[in-house]
């Protein structure tokens, strides 16, 4: 299936209303056969396992194309474990009208690369993906170093399997994204300094391991990368409810307020580096507001969970405003009226990458349409966070959507080789390079 052309009309029309275009994240399943220390439906983890029933998802495929959602993503455990019913849900989803379908994967089908068998299955997986109707495919990596992500994962060898299969991806015209679930292996094997005593020490030990993580990324294949943030729940959310189990209390994820800001300066300087060699869909201006947060400022532009972005948990149709907000279920998905949902937002208990940076990136024009003098004189004196905006909304553009059958254009990207004296300029790298 072709790359979609980005539905402007449409997005504009719900933006005219108050509203960002919406988002559906399914719950296929929450079977999952990795062991990652940072999620609590690793395959030692002791609950109920669900997987949707073919019915439903159907059922939820055509409310959401019903209902005008612009993007649909199907996430797990592991989705590919169900790779067959996937694909012809993604199908089923484009053919609808839904324009932007994506899922992901731990990486397991790489295993095995020195098995004869490997070439012929990874030319079929790569078929499958290719003749699905999917628009993004992310596959997970930790760490620059394969050792200690193959180890956290409990899937040994999918890293050269990985490196190996991109070429037949690439022969079907397909480029995957890296996608990196920021832990502390992201800073490497030795443990950081404390960010108390030494924070640029801290800062530093997590910025060199993100760039390694980013120049490893492109030495294996990858065109394009994302990054999610930690998600350990914060402390004041902890009586949320939380029906979408990627979250853990192990020490690998767990940052405090401090460690987290600088996290996210780290994260900052090592993407900025890295735009005029890799798509990278983490926006800097989301970065910056997350790292305020973290400093204890509001949230300027809070969280459009449960308001345009939804999220239905494997084995039912409920819609919950995400994965962490169990106790509020909003009831069948394909029952909402999304008109009747009240625009105003106001969470910002988590940094669930999926639903934060879309709010951030789309906050600033849902304040200028609403009130266009009180929300330009806002973008003016927050110089700041509107100049890093306009460079991510620039850079995005350049990135052609980031789409999964649309190779990267080198020569736009190269305008962002100087992205990193703009974040060199934002407080959000309060420690110098060294
Ligand atoms: S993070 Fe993903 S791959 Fe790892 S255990 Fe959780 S669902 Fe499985
Ligand atoms: S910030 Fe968004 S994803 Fe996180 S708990 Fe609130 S609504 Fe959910």
């Amino acid at each position: 299936m072709n790359t979609p052309r980005f539905p402007w009309r449409k997005a504009l029309g719900r933006l005219l209303r108050g509203r960002v275009p919406a988002q559906l994240v399914v719950q296929y399943t929450d079977r999952c056969n990795a062991l990652c220390a940072q999620c609590g439906m690793n395959a030692r983890a002791r609950f109920l396992r669900s997987t949707l029933h073919a019915d439903a998802a159907v059922a939820l495929v055509d409310a959401a194309a019903e209902k005008g959602v612009l993007a649909l993503s199907f996430t797990g455990g592991e989705p590919l474990l169900y790779l067959g019913e996937i694909a012809e849900l993604s199908r089923r989803a484009r053919a609808k009208g839904i324009p932007f379908v994506r899922t992901g994967t731990n990486g397991f089908l790489f295993r095995g690369w020195e098995r004869p068998d490997f070439s012929d299955r990874m030319r079929h997986l790569a078929e499958t993906i290719a003749e699905s109707g999917l628009n993004n495919f992310w596959i997970s990596l930790d760490s620059a170093d394969a050792g200690l992500h193959e180890q956290n994962r409990g899937l040994p060898g999918v890293v050269r399997g990985l490196e190996k299969a991109l070429p037949a991806f690439r022969e079907f015209g397909l480029f995957p994204a890296a996608n990196l679930g920021l832990n502390r292996l992201a800073g490497g094997a030795q443990p950081a300094p404390d960010a108390e005593a030494d924070p640029e020490g801290f800062q530093a030990h997590f910025r060199d391991g993100l760039r390694r993580f980013f120049s490893r990324v492109e030495s294996l294949g990858f065109s394009t990368a994302n990054a999610c943030y930690p998600m350990s729940l914060p402390e004041e959310s902890a009586s949320r409810e939380a029906v979408y189990a990627a979250t853990s209390a192990a020490d690998m994820i767990r940052f405090s307020r401090a460690e987290l800001a600088l996290l996210y300066a780290a994260l900052s300087q090592a993407v900025a580096g890295f735009r005029h060699r890799l798509r990278i869909f983490t926006p800097l201006s989301a970065l910056l507001a997350l790292a305020r947060e973290a400093r204890g400022q509001a949230a300027r532009f809070p969280c459009r969970g449960g308001i345009d972005f939804f999220f239905v948990q494997a084995g039912g149709l409920t819609a919950y405003p995400c994965g962490y907000r169990g106790s509020e279920p909003l009831g069948e998905f394909p029952d909402l009226d999304l008109a009747r949902i009240p625009r105003a937002a106001s969470c910002s208990a988590c940094h669930w990458e999926c639903f934060r940076d879309p709010s951030v990136l789309a906050g600033p024009v849902l304040e200028l349409l609403a009130h266009p003098l009180a929300g330009a004189a806002r973008l003016l004196e927050d110089r700041e966070l509107t100049r890093l905006w306009l460079e991510d909304l620039r850079y995005y553009r350049a990135c052609n959507g980031f789409g999964l059958r649309t190779p990267p254009d080198f020569f736009a990207l190269a305008h962002f080789a100087r992205s990193q004296d703009r974040v060199a300029g934002a407080s959000i790298e309060p420690a110098p390079a060294r």
